[in-house]
């Protein structure tokens, strides 16, 4: 049986009339990447951030570690490790420094301590800026070290809220390289991003979330394959005539409109429902000007389920 490290239900969340979160449930078992995906506003931060316990619990019932959020915050704390999404080292620290203060909070012992700085800058490769400033240090360094200092205390949960903004793409690339090396170390992993690719690459487990609400739940291959075989995206002589068109075709399982095109959810094999595609609209006399067949992304998951392109 899987255990769930993470048990979250009912939760919602108002900040004073507007409701930022409604009534979700989800769990994360032990072990896994499991990943919020959503636009700005979804309401990510405000699940996380209560469950790290920086916003009150308002509604609903969480456990974490085996621990209730309710009644026992301070053991929740204790099993925890958290990386903001905004940089919040002091920079006037050395990376060893940041490091070893952070250990002394939660009352390590020193030769523990030491051990697990080592550790953790040979992970996160810092191990050489040990006696560098934090202000010396590039934004990807910074978010390294940030992950490592989250880590300093063996935490069964390691909270991040959105690990990759506003670094640079080959920077965001060797993060997920570190957050992989933590959760082979045996480390769970929950986090958020707005970044479909983030997501889709390095989570075992995904929730899709819009306005307060999570739309669907799944490993980003259950959630591509959710959509059908292939998606086949049309440029027509006439567009909204196609889309008429098709809907009584069989072997659709939904048409859009896509940046100026129509979008069109295969069922089964696309290449195979293609030349029916042509041929029934050629008959009607529309011409097609431009083709293209693929398999879903992460991208489409998110178009189809909430019909709308991911808002950055
Ligand atoms: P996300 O992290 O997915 O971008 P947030 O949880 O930050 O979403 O925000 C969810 C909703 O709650 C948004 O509509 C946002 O404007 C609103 N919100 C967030 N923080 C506050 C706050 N401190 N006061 C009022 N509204 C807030
Ligand atoms: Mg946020």
């Amino acid at each position: 049986m899987t255990e769930n490290i993470v048990d979250v239900s009912h939760f919602s969340y108002s900040y004073g009339e507007l409701q930022a979160v409604r009534d979700i449930s989800f769990q994360v078992k032990k072990g896994e990447v499991f990943s919020f995906l959503g636009p700005n506003g979804a309401g990510k931060s405000t699940v996380i951030n209560t469950l790290i316990t920086l916003l009150p619990l308002q509604k609903g019932t969480v456990q974490i570690a085996g621990y209730d959020l309710g009644s026992d915050q301070e053991k929740v704390r204790q099993s925890i490790g958290i990386v903001f999404q905004k940089i919040t080292l002091d920079k006037d620290m050395k990376v060893g420094e940041t490091l070893e203060f952070h250990g002394s909070i939660y009352q390590m012992g020193s030769a523990e301590k030491k051990n697990r700085i080592d550790e953790l800058l040979n992970l996160v490769e810092l191990s050489e800026k040990a006696d560098a400033l934090v202000s010396t240090l590039s934004g990807g360094m910074k978010r390294r070290l940030e992950i490592a200092r989250g880590l300093m205390t063996r935490p069964k949960v390691l909270f991040l809220d959105e690990p990759t903004i506003g670094l640079d793409p080959q920077t965001r690339r060797k993060t997920w390289d570190y957050l992989r090396s933590v959760n082979k170390e045996g480390t769970t992993v929950f986090m958020t991003t707005h970044y479909m690719d983030e997501a889709d690459l390095l989570s075992d487990r995904i929730a899709l979330i819009d306005h307060g609400q999570i739309i669907i739940e799944g490993t980003p291959a259950e959630l591509k394959q959710s959509l059908g075989n292939d998606i086949i995206y049309l440029d027509t002589s006439d567009n909204p005539r196609t889309t008429e068109i098709l809907r009584d075709l069989s072997g659709i399982r939904k048409i859009a409109a896509y940046e100026g095109k129509v979008a069109i959810t295969s069922e089964q094999d696309g290449t195979r429902l293609l030349p029916e595609i042509i041929r029934e609209i050629n008959g009607q006399g529309i011409d097609v000007c431009a083709v293209n067949l693929k398999k879903p992304s992460m991208d489409d998951v998110f178009l189809h389920y909430t019909g709308t392109e991911m808002r950055d």
